[in-house]
């Protein structure tokens, strides 16, 4: 096993203005595997579903070469749910319902062919059910990356403090990162947040892109300007899923393919928000994503003479 990804298998009811779907297929390891296997087909789950969650989306993680065995089903249990509208401008949003469901007793057991997997990728989930994924490893993968929101800092902020003392890399939005910090400037709030143990950190600013930062770069990669968003749902966790799915592709976690992985992860994050759920990243070709990357590299050249 080679990329390894934790993280809410889940339901979904979405409410932005161009419309709303109840009850879709969601979570951040979906949309994190689904993105990953653009790049990587040695991945694997471990999550937990009720007994309500869908066969077919079982199917079709496994139809991109998504291992499940470590998702586990609880009979008679009901699937983690979530529920969230976007404001106009669709860069914010409120929760309005997150039911913990089976994710509430949720004991994560890494699947022996699991625990040896080079990169992990700790997607949105109880801060303690990250930190016990780490410790059932049995070697310290070559990059862990985190995934968190605003509802862990407010809730188990201990707990999560100390898994992201664990990790290399934290993926969080702006937001987010000021709340962490209690900073406002980003450059200062990534200053602090660094002191917290990760060696990298990803700001994620939404249709503004996002940046990267180690003690002493920082690297800005923007955001598509698309014509048609119609659900940011899961642009995160997408984002994460290319970033990761790249640097396991390629196996070289330098600071310059960084730089190449945050632009992976930005163009599956933008075919994400295209369509409700997950409905375009499972139509999504590798032509598609060919295309998307050519015009990112348009979108940031230039050419300066400097006198
Ligand atoms: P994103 O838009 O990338 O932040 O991720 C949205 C996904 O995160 C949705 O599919 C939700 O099911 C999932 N989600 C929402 N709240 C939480 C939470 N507190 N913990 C884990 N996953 C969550």
């Amino acid at each position: 096993m080679s990329l390894l990804v934790v993280g809410t298998v889940a339901f979904d009811s979405i409410h932005t203005p161009f419309g709303k779907v109840e009850k879709t297929v969601g979570g951040a390891a979906t949309y994190i595997a689904l993105s990953a296997s653009f790049f990587t087909k040695d991945s694997g789950i471990v999550s937990v579903v009720g007994e309500d969650f869908p066969h077919k989306t079982l199917h079709e993680l496994k139809k991109k070469n998504i291992n499940i065995d470590g998702l586990q089903i609880i009979k008679g249990g009901k699937s983690f749910y979530w529920s969230g509208k976007y404001h106009e401008d669709l860069n914010n949003r409120d929760t309005l319902v997150t039911e913990l469901n089976v994710l509430a007793d949720f004991n994560p057991v890494v699947p022996e062919q699991y625990k040896d997997a080079d990169f992990l990728m700790l997607g949105n989930l109880t801060p303690a059910v990250q930190q016990s994924v780490i410790n059932q490893m049995s070697r310290r993968p070559k990059l862990i990356v985190l995934d968190t929101m605003n509802f862990w800092m407010e809730s188990m902020p201990d707990e999560l403090a100390k898994t992201i003392s664990m990790v290399d890399v934290l993926t969080i939005n702006d937001s987010e990162a000021r709340q962490l910090s209690g900073q406002y400037s980003l450059l200062k709030a990534a200053r602090h947040i660094l002191k917290m143990g990760p060696k990298y950190l990803i700001i994620k600013k939404g249709e503004h892109g996002a940046l990267l930062f180690d003690s002493k770069q920082v690297f800005f990669a923007p955001a598509i300007p698309l014509e048609e968003v119609f659900d940011p749902t899961g642009a995160g966790d997408s984002f994460a899923g290319g970033f990761i799915g790249y640097l396991d592709k390629t196996k070289d976690i330098s600071f310059d393919n960084m730089k190449r992985a945050v632009i992976f992860g930005s163009a599956a994050a933008s075919f994400c928000v295209e369509k409700f759920g997950i409905d375009r990243l499972l139509e999504v070709s590798e032509e598609d994503m060919r295309d998307r990357i050519k015009e990112f590299i348009n979108l940031v050249q230039f050419d300066i003479q400097l006198a």
